[in-house]
């Protein structure tokens, strides 16, 4: 995976984009670029690379000015009706640090104006401002920004430093992972990270330990990575969210991957950064 805990390649230009003149002459600029997304923010991805386009047409509301990557202006075009391509998920793996984070503001940014097209309210129609990352209501003038939810992913281990990796049913055959979960209404990461895991499984944890973050824009989420020492080792499967669930050690963990019984969350997820920190011995700081 790559780094989250630095500071963005995308610099958002939060001074500038209030400046439609300045916008107009970013989409004009030589060197300008245009990603193709769709409006549930999968792209139309036509091969392995990002299928960056040179602005052409006319400036409007489907181009939402991303940012600025090292000096040149990244715009999603949203187009409802973008031919059939490979979607973000199947290409991410493969994608550059930059062109990643491109794709992932790409993707979250055109799901949230797309879900966001009325005022919650009043319900009148919203429009979109600032280059796009923002919206204003047109009845009551309220000002609308990306949503994102957040959810907590742990590590869990016991005393021997074996890892818990569980099964969720909808996942590919033999996936594998660290646990993961939404935070509720009113609480802490923490507490989210406690009830998932007793839910899920039915342990009580030690006290978690952050990890890193790392957005996931599938549509909207923010995943918060933890670590946590388990306080006993005996599991109580849910088999709602988790079908099945067991304890690894190093090895264990090893030989089932060769043997194919075991595969893992795609590389660029933070639960494979996870995952792999703990197989090297240094579960700590993600990224
Ligand atoms: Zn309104």
């Amino acid at each position: 995976m790559i780094s989250w805990c630095g500071p963005s390649l995308l610099d958002r230009a939060e001074d500038r984009r209030g400046d439609d003149d300045w916008v107009a002459s970013q989409w004009r600029a030589p060197g300008t670029r245009v990603i193709a997304v769709t409006p549930d923010g999968s792209l139309g991805w036509a091969g392995d690379g990002p299928g960056f386009q040179p602005a052409s047409g006319e400036l409007s509301e489907r181009h939402l000015l991303l940012g600025l990557l090292e000096g040149r202006a990244v715009f999603a075009d949203v187009l409802p009706d973008l031919a059939a391509g490979r979607t973000l998920r199947a290409v991410m793996d493969g994608l550059s640090e930059p062109d990643l984070e491109v794709a992932f503001a790409a993707a979250g940014l055109a799901a949230w104006h797309s879900r966001a097209a009325f005022c919650g309210s009043c319900g009148s129609a919203t429009a979109p401002v600032r280059a796009g990352l923002e919206r204003r209501c047109t009845g009551c003038g309220r000002e609308l920004y990306p949503r994102v939810d957040p959810a907590v992913i742990v590590a869990v281990t016991d005393d021997d430093d074996r890892l818990l990796l569980g099964r969720q049913p909808s996942w590919p055959a033999g996936r594998m992972s660290v646990f993961a979960g939404f935070v509720e209404a009113g609480e802490s990461l923490e507490q989210a990270v406690h009830r998932e895991v007793f839910e899920e499984v039915g342990l009580r944890l030690a006290e978690p330990t952050y990890l890193g973050s790392q957005p996931w824009p599938f549509p909207r989420s923010m995943m918060v990575g933890f670590a946590a020492r388990a306080v006993g080792t005996a599991l109580t499967v849910d088999n709602t969210e988790i079908e099945h669930a067991r304890w690894f050690s190093r090895s264990e963990l090893t030989a089932a991957l060769a043997a194919g019984e075991v595969g893992l969350p795609m590389s660029t997820s933070i639960a494979s950064g996870m995952i792999g920190q703990w197989r090297e011995e240094r579960l700590g700081a993600v990224g």
